[in-house]
């Protein structure tokens, strides 16, 4: 499944790259709220979709993709974590709820993709960055998530799995970046070390802006919660002051 937006030069798609479940509170965290896993998907009642998402931007310098989504191995992969538990995915392991399956029906393989960004490092943003590791695609994540993730002494912390994106070839860039005219992003951190957000100019459509995680920060903000793993909201009210003088 996916959107399509024309513009004169630069053709946008939403792509669909797997949806997970999830306690809802989890997205949406509140002081005394605990999660649940999937053996207890009714009580609370606030078991919930969790849908990951790829931008993919055919643009005239080049194809550009936004994020990766969710593994076909997670029950595997994940084990180290318990996340199997608290993050299934939906998706048959073979069907064709996937990345590489969203881009197949565009008639496009991994190599054909020129760059490759990551809002940030997390396992179901990050779980596929191997796939473009072809020697062609540039992989680009924040300075700050690459530095962040140095840090991590065993085979996950967080949301961050190691094996990720262990041994890719990273290209950083640090704060705002045009990445191609027309593409840039928007440092947003918060949700980890360095998210970025994406922006979008489309000539005549307007401007795109995709938050990644940084979105639920603003619902925790609206709900009156408070983010136990984050360290502010200014990047949210960045995205937002961003969002209303472009949209
Ligand atoms: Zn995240």
């Amino acid at each position: 499944m996916e959107r399509v937006v024309m513009a004169d030069d630069m053709k946008l798609h939403i792509l669909s790259s797997g949806v997970m479940e999830c306690d809802q509170t989890w997205l949406l965290l509140k002081g005394g709220t605990t999660i649940m896993d999937r053996s207890h998907k009714n009580s609370p009642p606030s078991w919930a979709d969790c849908p990951t998402h790829a931008v993919l931007i055919e643009h005239p310098e080049g194809r550009v993709l936004w994020d990766t989504g969710v593994p076909r191995d997670w029950a595997t992969r994940w084990e180290p974590t318990g996340f199997q538990e608290f993050f299934p995915v939906k998706e048959d392991p073979s069907g064709s709820g996937y990345l590489d399956s969203a881009l197949a029906e565009l008639e496009l393989k991994p190599d054909d993709i020129d760059i490759l960004i990551l809002s940030h490092l997390h396992f179901d943003h990050a779980a596929n960055a191997k796939m473009f590791d072809n020697g062609k695609t540039r992989i680009i994540a924040s300075s700050d998530e690459i530095e962040g993730v140095k840090g991590i002494a065993g085979a996950f912390q967080g949301a961050h799995l190691v094996s990720d994106f262990d041994g890719l070839n990273l290209e950083s860039v640090s704060g705002d970046a045009e990445i191609l005219p027309g593409v840039s992003v928007i440092a947003t951190p918060g949700h980890t070390w360095g998210t970025m957000s994406l922006q979008v100019d489309l000539p005549n459509d307007g401007t795109k802006i995709f938050t990644s995680d940084a979105v639920y920060l603003g619902a925790r903000g609206a709900a009156g919660g408070r983010c136990r793993h984050c360290v502010g909201q200014p990047e949210v009210a960045r995205v937002r002051r961003e969002a209303a003088r472009h949209c």
